[in-house]
């Protein structure tokens, strides 16, 4: 076979065969096929797209290109991945929710991307907790706590490693196919019989519109599905951040405030309709309804708090961050931006935000960058809410004085604001089964 052929053929609308891309990951997994050759063939799919076959091979293909884990014998398992957004948490809320409930919930996460932030420096703003956990420990901290966020190892997914590291660098991040062969070779070789798919939609995220969005997450369903998982996709809104606070230790306060019980916005929405996917689609709960009342529960009796911090001391974390959140550190200036006149928040521009946070130091510009945990935003108000004179609009968290009126022009200027209530989207859009 000649990848050269095989660029042609995609180029001119042709459909790969389960042999061909056999032949082009394994290849370009073992260096045979150089990037030159991948980036063509990677910009032909980006433009020719590939049919649901062609993409059920590549997840396939991709997923064997490295270790699959096994899972079988833990107990209930299951795993959650979000598309990637601004200001989303959502993993330190409901995975301590859903582990105290007794699903093991074994997750290999990412690091921020661009304006998207990444869970695992989020969890680094923890003193002491470590994202690199070995296969052992990893396997009995899922048993004994029942509950593991760790780095992806260099032995799962070799091809999405390259791959992605390769589109990222050509223009061809944004295609359909490559993002549910990309995610869903990870999901798949993570082992989990559960796979929660939060896709999300808006500005602020890759899909930016609700067709595309939902073909992404169908197609992430189908995959997950033919590959005999229990697979369950939501679409959400990522037009204006999830919750309050962008920036790894703001947001990691914010989500100890939820599990306290503090906060009740989109963030803990989500974790409820997330986390009742789960429980129904491993057959924990029959109904939506019951189990939202059980994850309610963890809240309520605090059981989720205390999984979170077996979970951050077993990662070599300083569990008291649970009980003293100011034990996480923030940058040394923050300045309010206030209201002047009575209005309504008309729209958060959650890209702006994230390109916000990610200047002041919070986000990676090269993949060697280092992050500044301690630097973010914090929006206090969501679209819809009203305003009255000198009521907090927001807060920006900088490491020096120039940074923080920068920030504060920045973030100034994704917020907008309106005399009349506006209309206000449909925050959980549809759910995919
Ligand atoms: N997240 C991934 O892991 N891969 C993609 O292609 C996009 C988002």
């Amino acid at each position: 076979m000649l990848m050269s052929e095989l660029i042609i053929k995609k180029r001119d609308g042709g459909k790969l065969t389960a042999e061909e891309i056999k032949f082009i990951i394994e290849g370009y997994t073992n260096g045979s096929i150089p990037d030159y050759q991948m980036s063509a063939l990677l910009m032909a799919i980006f433009f020719r797209g590939m049919d649901s076959e062609e993409t059920l091979h590549l997840t396939m293909e991709m997923r064997d290109s490295g270790d699959v884990l096994d899972l079988s014998g833990v107990g209930i398992t299951a795993d959650k991945h979000s598309t990637g957004g601004v200001g989303d948490k959502t993993s330190l809320v409901l995975v301590p929710m859903v582990a105290s409930l007794g699903v093991k919930m074994a997750k290999m996460s990412g690091r921020g991307l661009g304006h998207t932030g990444g869970t695992l420096d989020k969890l680094e703003s923890i003193p002491g907790f470590s994202i690199d956990v070995p296969r052992e420990q990893f396997m009995r901290q899922l048993d004994e706590v029942g509950m593991v966020i760790a780095g992806q190892t260099a032995d799962l997914v070799p091809a999405d490693k390259k791959l992605y590291a390769l589109r990222d660098v050509t223009g061809t991040v944004n295609s359909i196919p490559l993002i549910v062969s990309s995610i869903m070779s990870k999901k798949l070789a993570a082992g989990a019989d559960t796979i929660v798919l939060d896709v999300k939609v808006g500005k602020g995220s890759f899909m930016k519109t609700d067709a595309d969005a939902h073909k992404l997450a169908s197609e992430m369903v189908a995959v997950g599905k033919l590959a005999g998982k229990n697979t369950v996709a939501v679409v959400t809104d990522m037009d204006q951040p999830l919750g309050n606070a962008v920036g790894n230790a703001l947001e990691v306060r914010e989500a100890i405030a939820t599990l306290k019980g503090e906060h009740s916005g989109d963030l803990l929405e989500l974790c409820l309709v997330l986390g009742s996917c789960i429980l129904t689609a491993s057959g924990l709960c029959d109904t939506m309804e019951q189990a939202r009342e059980k994850l309610l529960g963890t809240i309520a009796d605090g059981s989720a708090l205390k999984k979170l911090k077996e979970f951050i001391a077993a990662q070599g974390g300083n569990p008291a961050v649970v009980d003293n959140p100011e034990l996480l550190e923030l940058a040394p200036y923050d300045m309010n931006i206030t209201c002047d006149t009575p209005c309504y928040v008309g729209s958060i521009d959650a890209l702006g935000i994230g390109m916000a946070s990610l200047k002041l130091g919070g986000g990676r510009v090269t993949k060697e960058s280092e992050v500044d945990l301690g630097v973010g935003v914090v929006v206090h108000k969501k679209v819809g809410d009203r305003l009255e004179c000198g009521d907090r609009i927001a807060t920006v968290y900088a490491r020096t004085f120039e940074d923080m009126e920068l920030g504060t022009r920045l973030v100034d200027d994704c917020i907008e604001l309106v005399d009349e209530k506006p209309e206000v989207l449909l925050f959980i859009r549809e759910i995919v089964t």
